[in-house]
This record gives structure tokens, sequence and C-alpha cells, in this order.
């Protein structure tokens, strides 16, 4: 019963509908599996899954890269995760809070930022993208890029970061 590895390309889209994806087992070619192991690997632009077929009980590991990796974030702290776009919004919409911004302004900004980043194809500070986001935000509210920079200024790592999120929406 040998381990092989398999290489799958998926999409954003597909990750989360990942569980119904079906591989063909290399011994009997059947491909009806269960999933025993799931872990994130490469700073969470891939998942490694160990899985047995359910007819021959040969045990195999998938490796499904995510297609839409952008880069890796370096945070201060030293630990390192995948960029999310998500944070981003997250972020610019609670320092936007009560503002003139439009949301559709912050997907434009969190875009940009992603495209910009991706071409650089190297890991990434957190703090070179919070330069990035407020440079933007400057260009679109004032106000939000100060509360914005009051918040990146002093968060270390992303519980810091989600924290101050968190106090920024209930202000
Ligand atoms: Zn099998």
């Amino acid at each position: 019963m040998g381990s092989v590895l398999f290489e799958i390309s998926i999409s954003h889209r597909d990750r989360l509908n990942i569980s119904v994806l079906s591989v063909r087992c290399p011994s009997c070619e059947s491909n009806d599996d269960r999933v025993i192991d799931s872990r994130s690997c490469e700073e969470g632009s891939a998942i490694r899954r160990r899985r047995e077929c359910t007819q021959c009980l040969n045990r195999f590991t998938t490796f499904e890269r995510i297609d839409d990796y952008v880069c890796t974030i370096e945070k201060r702290s030293g630990s390192r995760e995948a960029f999310s776009r998500d944070k981003i919004i997250a972020g610019v919409l609670a320092a936007a809070k009560n503002r003139p911004v439009e949301l559709h302004q912050i997907e434009e900004l969190a875009s940009e930022i992603e495209e910009s980043i991706r071409e650089l194809n190297q890991p990434v500070s957190s703090q070179a993208i919070g330069v990035r986001v407020l440079e933007k935000l400057r260009e679109i509210d004032d106000v939000a890029s100060v509360r914005f920079s009051s918040v990146y200024n002093d968060f270390s790592d992303a519980s810091d970061f989600e924290r101050e999120v968190d106090l920024l929406s209930r202000e």
C-alpha cells in the first residue's frame, strides 16, 4: 500500500466544495474515498489530505494547491500567513464606518493592492500592505485613512489587528 502524491489545482470558488472533489484511487481506480486527515500547508496556499479508498482501503495523499493564492504575508511577530483580500476589506470597512465611502471603492482598493503584490511574486510584510492601504485610502477619505493609520501603526500581529478592528467597529 504505497502513498501516492497527486497535485490538484483548485480555484478559490471551488474551495468551499473541496470535500466533494473526487479523486481516483491509484490502486483500484475507484473514485470513492474518504478523507482521513486534512491540513493546510505552505502558509495556507495548499491543502494536504490523507485519503482512504473505500473499496480497497489503499491510503494515498492529495496535495491541493489553491489557484488564486496571491502571496505570503510576513507579520511583525515573524509568523506568516496567506494574503487575504477579505482582511483588508474588513479593516478598511471598520476605519470607514460612518464616512462617505462606498463598498465598491473599498473592494477596488483591495483588488488594486492584490494585483500590485501579486506582481511582486515574493513575501510581503504586513507593514508594507498597511502602507499601501493607507496611501489608497487617503485618496478616498482622509478621516478613514487617519483612523486606519492609528490602528495600523501599532498592531503587531493578526490578533492585535482583529482586536483593533473590533474596537473601531464599536465606536
Ligand atoms: Zn482503491
